[in-house]
């Protein structure tokens, strides 16, 4: 880009809130260089909007907390500062700092340095650009613009130093890339591969996040795993989903993040797609190791049986002339559980849109789409699960039918009675039914 052109156009772009402005001016006025960094100086050359504007500045800690009256000590031992602006929004501040040891865990830092060494301990040059609000001036000495342009992801230093530092910053050169649709460039990629063993160090929380990070900002999530599972990071992360499939990674692409957290359950939707080569189990064990509340896992795993058990199913109905009978879909609503029939549907849906992309047969989506909402229909009309019928144990143990499993082989009888015709779930006809089937 030329000098004078990218300077107007950068400066249209690189408009930190009014808010950062003003802390940046107290700063500076207070006779501390500060600039904006990071992530929001990355997109706003991207062109695209970041809420976080991060200041990096020559103030130390004891200072910031000095200069303004509402502060947050958010990691204080890194040299980070929260201040809170008027509208309570909170900024970060961190004083300039430079990495003195590290062991791929935690970091202990130094202050007192330049600019020019705060960036040079980040990890991409596209994320080592700084921007004096004040002045409008870039640095950027190690060419992240330039990469910027290029489309690619690329180490600060020596990539291998690097990630031998910090294994995280090998989950983060990928996630960078598939948010951004960058190459990584080829020394950082292969410092990103031989990294791959070493990331079992990583804490599981750290490993969490990146996943959930992935899940929540790459628009095709299925890119990022496929760079997991080439470099080896995923066979060393989750080894069970080390062979996970294309159809998995493509079914990945087909769902959509969650809109900056307006639909948080977007992101376990896209969880269960990851998983999905997995049975529940292994899935609920895979993300249990992970951390995951108990909540996510019990939720992805019931998704993944339901599939597992209506899938085959659902596959051959679709085919076939006319779709699925409403005893059918019936019979899914009750398999899956009412309340997790949509998951498991839109679950469905991706992997056989997946499928088709891939060249591979499937239904076609106008069938998905149809089946899909007639169940949703008659999931929420008729009775589709034990709890919904006419009759229970009680009504039963009057009528003479003693407790235990015969008990509930009447109860399922009597449910798949009225799955073949709502109209059955009457107490007269299912009481008389009992009747019969309960003697046998
Ligand atoms: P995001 O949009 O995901 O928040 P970001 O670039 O703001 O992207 P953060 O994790 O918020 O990423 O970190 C802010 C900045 O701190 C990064 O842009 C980078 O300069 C630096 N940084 C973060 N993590 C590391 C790391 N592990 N190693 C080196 N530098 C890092
Ligand atoms: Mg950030």
């Amino acid at each position: 880009m030329t000098g004078a052109r990218a300077a107007g156009h950068d400066r249209v772009r690189l408009a930190p809130p009014d808010t950062v402005v003003e802390i940046a001016r107290v700063l500076t006025e207070a006779g501390f260089e500060t600039w904006c960094v990071g992530g929001a100086v990355r997109d706003a050359l991207l062109g695209e909007a970041h809420l976080d504007w991060d200041l990096a500045t020559a103030a130390t800690p004891a200072d910031v907390r000095r200069l303004f009256r509402r502060t947050v000590p958010v990691g204080i031992e890194f040299g980070t500062v929260g201040v809170l602006d008027p509208g309570n929004a909170m900024h970060e501040v961190t004083t300039f700092r430079r990495d003195v040891k590290t062991d791929g865990r935690h970091a202990e830092v130094e202050f007192g340095v330049s600019l020019d060494d705060d960036l040079a301990r980040r990890d991409f040059t596209i994320n080592a650009i700084a921007y004096n609000p004040l002045g409008g001036e870039l640095r950027d000495p190690f060419g992240g613009q330039r990469d910027l342009e290029a489309r690619v992801v690329r180490a600060v230093g020596d990539p291998e130093a690097r990630m031998r530092e910090d294994r995280l910053r090998a989950l983060r050169a990928i996630r960078f890339a598939a948010r951004f649709g960058f190459e990584i460039e080829s020394a950082t990629w292969r410092a990103v591969a031989d990294s791959a063993p070493f990331t079992t160090r990583l804490s599981r929380e750290r490993v969490k996040q990146e996943i959930e990070k992935t899940m929540q900002q790459v628009r095709y999530a299925g890119r990022a795993i496929a760079l997991w599972r080439e470099s080896g990071v995923l066979a060393a992360l989750i080894p069970t989903l080390a062979n996970v499939t294309d159809v998995t990674l493509r079914s990945l692409d087909l769902l959509p993040p969650p809109a900056a957290h307006r639909k948080p359950d977007r992101e376990v939707q896209r969880l269960v797609a990851l998983m999905a080569d997995l049975g529940g189990r292994d899935a609920e064990r895979a993300l249990h190791d992970l951390r995951f509340p108990n909540k996510t896992v019990s939720w992805v795993g019931s998704v993944l049986r339901g599939w597992a058990v209506i899938g085959d199913d659902v596959r051959r109905a679709l085919g076939e002339l006319g779709g699925p009978t409403d005893a059918a879909l019936r019979r899914w609503a009750g398999a899956t559980g009412r309340t997790r029939a949509r998951a498991v549907w839109r679950l469905g849906a991706v992997r056989f849109g997946a499928e088709r992309q891939l060249g591979q047969p499937a239904p076609p989506a106008s069938a998905v789409a149809s089946a899909y909402r007639r169940e949703m229909r008659i999931a929420f009309r008729d009775p589709v699960e034990i709890g919904d019928l006419a009759v229970d144990g009680v009504d039963l143990l009057a009528a003479g039918i003693a407790p235990g499993p015969g008990m509930k082989a009447v109860l399922e009888h009597l449910l798949d009675y009225v799955l073949e015709n709502p109209t059955r779930n009457t107490r007269d006809a299912l009481l008389a039914r009992a009747a019969i089937v309960g003697s046998r």
